[in-house]
């Protein structure tokens, strides 16, 4: 477990941007330094632990890029197209231990060893085939052309992969182009989570009146097993001062983070807060954000607990911005800092400097084709629908004050911040 001292979490502004978060969380929280072996097929979305030098270059020999024709590079045409005999063919997989004879050409494959001595293929597109049967070649092509190095993606030795690299589909198809069956990854995430409320019934159980369906557990669940975590689901613990202490140290002990979401607030029904003081120290941070409320971070014996608001897309915001980041530093992943691509906005809107917003936003095509942002047209905090129905969030910085038709923001598509 990585183990937090007390005041790992202390700040001392009445109000945290949200880049204060993100460094003072990347500089504060320390990486586990568990690791375990992985299979190649199971290593999409681990974090790797260690730098991987390629043992291999790529591609591991020179091949030919085309299905075609190979020559002597001192048999180019220059000026005018050349007829040369054909002798040899080199298949994909096959040897290419035939050197090519000077003044004759070899039919060759894409992917094909170049046969000894060749340096240059013609595309068969480019060649006709004349009475005699020989290869008619046309002047101009450089030397080297439609050849593929070897090692000229990457040489033997270069360190391709890094430590803390999140393995994307991308990563894993060079490792096993690198012959690679196994990699050393960091030991999943281990969180646990829950919900506290006495207003919250768990989907499948019998719902009162004034109750409503635990939602947020499970887009938190689902959002820290997107970023390779492994949940405990802990269900909800109700509005109890001495349960949720007693449950929050069962789990502190078994776990690399502790995500809790609703009870926060400053309202005398919030008790996580001095649930998690009875056990541990907490410090609530005012974070200058919309949607977004005060986000408790706390420290049980080293294990660190985030305390997100309970309405859904103050949630999934703060999600985004405090959770995230932890995962990926208990995790020692690379940062991967969020990079809102410039769209046009298709809406107006005010706001309050100082301080930054998030609007969710469905993205269209304008007259023009270019892309634009349209404003989910409610606010509420609450709505899960406005996060079902968009396709992101147009993040609006502390300068900005408002937003008008035309204007380019950036935009945060759901699919990249997790
Ligand atoms: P709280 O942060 O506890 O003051 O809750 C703020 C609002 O979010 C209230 O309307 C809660 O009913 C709602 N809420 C709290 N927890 C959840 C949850 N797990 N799922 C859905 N809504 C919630
Ligand atoms: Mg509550």
């Amino acid at each position: 477990m990585a183990q937090l001292s007390d005041d790992c979490f202390a700040f001392g502004g009445p109000m945290m941007s949200v880049d204060e978060a993100v460094g003072l969380i990347t500089t504060r929280v320390n990486a586990i330094a568990d690791l375990e072996t992985v299979m190649l097929a199971d290593a999409d979305g681990r974090v790797l632990a260690r730098d991987i030098a390629a043992p291999v270059p790529l591609p591991p020999f020179t091949n030919s890029a085309v299905d075609g024709y190979a020559v002597r590079n001192t048999d180019l045409p220059q000026a005018e197209e050349r007829a040369l005999p054909l002798d040899g063919r080199i298949q994909a997989g096959g040897p290419a231990n035939v050197a090519v004879k000077p003044g004759h050409t070899a039919r060759i494959f894409t992917g094909a060893p170049m046969p000894p001595g060749a340096g240059t293929v013609f595309m068969q597109e480019d060649v006709r085939i004349d009475e005699a049967g020989k290869i008619v070649l046309p002047p101009g092509l450089k030397p080297g052309a439609n050849v593929r190095p070897a090692g000229e993606d990457i040489s033997e030795g270069h360190i391709a992969l890094r430590a803390g690299q999140r393995l994307r589909p991308q990563h894993v198809a060079l490792a096993a182009a690198f012959g690679l069956t196994r990699l050393d990854a960091v030991r999943r995430i281990r969180v646990a989570v829950f919900s506290t409320g006495d207003e919250l019934a768990s989907p499948g159980a019998p719902r009162s009146a004034s109750q409503l369906f635990d939602s947020n557990r499970f887009m938190l669940m689902a959002m820290l097993r997107r970023l390779g975590c492994e949940v405990s689901d802990l269900g909800i613990l109700r509005d109890d001062r001495s349960l949720l202490a007693d449950g929050l140290k069962r789990v502190a002990g078994t776990h690399d983070l502790i995500l809790t979401t609703g009870g926060v607030s400053t309202g005398e029904e919030d008790h996580v807060k001095s649930a998690v003081e009875s056990v541990g120290s907490l410090v609530l941070w005012r974070m200058a954000i919309k949607p977004g409320r005060p986000v408790a971070m706390g420290i049980i014996g080293g294990t660190p607990l985030i305390g997100l608001p309970g309405n859904p897309v103050a949630s999934f915001v703060t999600f985004v911005h405090v959770v995230r980041p932890t995962v990926l530093a208990l995790a020692g992943s690379l940062p991967e800092p969020l990079t809102p691509m410039p769209l046009r906005a298709a809406f107006s809107y005010k706001k309050k400097a100082g301080r930054r917003e998030y609007v969710r936003a469905t993205l269209r095509r304008g007259d023009d084709g270019a892309l634009e942002a349209v404003k989910f047209p409610r606010e509420g905090a609450g709505l899960l629908s406005s996060l079902v129905e968009t396709d992101g969030l147009v993040e609006l910085g502390e300068n900005i004050t408002g937003v008008e038709p035309g204007q380019s923001v950036g935009f945060l598509p759901y699919a990249g911040l997790i």
